[in-house]
């Protein structure tokens, strides 16, 4: 069996995921100083002009790769971008990972954010580990997360571990299923080894009193139901502070799937197919200003990928050989000799993989499931100077390729339209034209809210189009997509034509 447990971290921003990313990462031996992470990425950033944004707001746009080991599996944990405006990058990076663990905030429970993405695993069933963090600060009462959990998501909870009060009367971390509980110690009150029995504790009779409860109110853990996502595992601990760190990389280990079946046009992919095949869910653009390089992250789903292979894309059809691989051990971006299903390696090129693109050694497959999502926001782009209009659709194809925006190019009339899952993204395209492809442009309110992508017959599309057309739109691909108003529009032009299908995601 594969030892390879691919995850991400969802949670909203400030619950402490990277906190939690750090400690992991030392745990797993991958860097030896808490904060190491984030003063790396500040590093990284500042090489990289067109991510001026991310520092004058403090935030991460791009999502990376961290691979680390502990007791002969390997993690490769891929990061999600924590803030509020997120792009199709986050979504689609969870359409390459095996699991998740969801970081909730004692004191806040439930985010916005944390919900979406939350749903977004929903969608592929990936399963969630739940780890609910700071306790050594105030919380809300531990049943109350618990309900909370199970009623905003719909899922069966179960408490694997338990605190032993929070904020000022913080006694540590218990684990139900052995009565061990994990305590602080010195005046930073953090977890450095120290375990004691519950019954060698002055416990207050309340706390006992509840632990009882959980013991009884809850379902025991099965794993089938973790792994179908009806089940989460809940985890109580402190990220800053060290509390129920190891025990989620041990949940990890032991309950996370291992590289899953991915679905193709061919059926189901199964991990242990000998060639080797993959996909790309991330192309990221100009690590280094001084070229026009782009990594593309391919997700590995079978096979043995070995230095210099040659793998054929399915978007262009022709076969590449991969000379410099790219695997992402946390300490420093590595060359890759060889990855196996479940592993990510980046893939230098300059444009020619995209996101959604297929890449296998026999040229047979196609993945299904990596779906473009319904922008949120569109907007008109008005370009300042005429003369540059071919290297403005140049532009928007190449940033539409790497998933940075969406663009549409409407059937009537010459502006395009750009459309995006969140505002930031609607910077960067802004600065990226500017600094990269030297076009002045600005962004107007398009008369469109949302767009639906068409599918149906010929026929049906045609009379749809005949009477719509100022509606329509195609985008980077050539195909069809409806413009609406409104979500009502949507609603009232899927009743008139229940022969056409209104999709709010496009499988590539
Ligand atoms: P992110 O936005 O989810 O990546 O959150 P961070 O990891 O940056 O954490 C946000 C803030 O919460 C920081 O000030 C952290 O020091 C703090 N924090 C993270 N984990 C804990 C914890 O377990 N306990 C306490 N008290 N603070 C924490």
């Amino acid at each position: 069996m594969s030892n390879r447990r691919t995850f991400a971290i969802i949670s909203h921003p400030d619950a402490g995921k990277t906190t939690l990313t750090e400690k992991l990462l030392l745990q797993g031996g991958a860097i030896h100083l808490a904060g190491e992470v984030k003063a790396r990425g500040q590093a990284r950033r500042a090489r990289s002009d067109w991510m001026k944004i991310e520092q004058q707001r403090g935030i991460s746009v791009t999502s990376s790769v961290m691979t680390f080991q502990k007791d002969g599996i390997v993690f490769n944990l891929l990061d999600t971008p924590g803030h509020e405006d997120f792009s199709e990058d986050t979504y689609r990076t969870l359409t390459a990972v095996d699991s998740a663990i969801m970081v909730i905030d004692a004191a806040k429970g439930i985010e916005p954010q944390t919900r979406k993405l939350f749903e977004v695993c929903r969608l592929r069933s990936v399963p969630i580990i739940t780890f609910v963090n700071k306790v050594d600060r105030e919380g809300r009462s531990v049943f109350e997360t618990l309900d909370e959990v199970a009623d905003a998501l719909a899922l069966d909870v179960v408490p694997m571990s338990w605190p032993i009060g929070m904020g000022g009367i913080f006694q540590g971390v218990m684990n139900l299923a052995t009565g061990k509980v994990s305590r602080p110690e010195g005046d930073s009150r953090e977890f450095l080894g120290k375990v004691d029995d519950l019954s060698d504790m002055t416990v207050p009779d309340e706390v006992l009193e509840e632990i009882e409860l959980a013991g009884v109110g809850y379902p025991e853990f099965d794993i089938e139901a973790y792994r179908n996502g009806d089940m989460t595992p809940v985890y109580f601990g402190s990220a800053l502070k060290n509390f129920g760190v190891i025990d989620l990389i041990e949940a990890i280990a032991e309950f996370a799937p291992p590289p899953r079946p991915q679905s193709s046009n061919q059926g189901t992919i199964d991990p242990a197919r000998t060639d080797v095949t993959g996909f790309i869910f991330k192309v990221q653009a100009n690590m280094d200003p001084q070229h026009r390089d782009r990594i593309a992250f391919m997700r590995m789903v079978s096979g043995t990928f070995t230095r210099g292979m040659k793998l054929t894309p399915s978007g262009s059809g022709k076969p590449i050989a991969v000379h410099s691989p790219i695997l992402f051990f946390a300490q420093d971006r590595e060359i890759a000799d060889t990855a196996e299903a479940g592993d990510i390696i980046g893939i230098p090129n300059h444009g020619t993989l995209r996101v959604g693109d297929t890449l296998s050694e026999r040229n047979d497959v196609r993945f299904t499931g990596l779906p473009n999502f319904a922008p949120e926001i569109l907007r008109r782009v008005q370009l300042k100077d005429p003369t540059k209009t071919k290297q403005l659709r140049k532009a928007l194809d190449d940033l539409s390729e790497e998933g940075v925006i969406q663009v549409f190019y409407p059937e009537i009339g010459s502006q395009w339209i750009v459309g995006v899952v969140g505002q930031l993204q609607l910077d960067v395209l802004i600065s990226r034209l500017e600094a990269e492809y030297k076009v002045a442009a600005g962004l107007e309110a398009s008369p469109f809210d949302t767009a639906r992508w068409l599918k149906g017959s010929a026929e049906a599309l045609k009379s749809f189009a005949d009477f719509n057309m100022a509606n329509l739109a195609k985008d980077r691909d050539g195909d069809m997509v409806f413009m609406a108003r409104s979500s009502w529009d949507v609603s009232y032009q899927q009743e008139r034509n229940p022969e056409l299908v209104f999709s709010a995601t496009k499988e590539r």
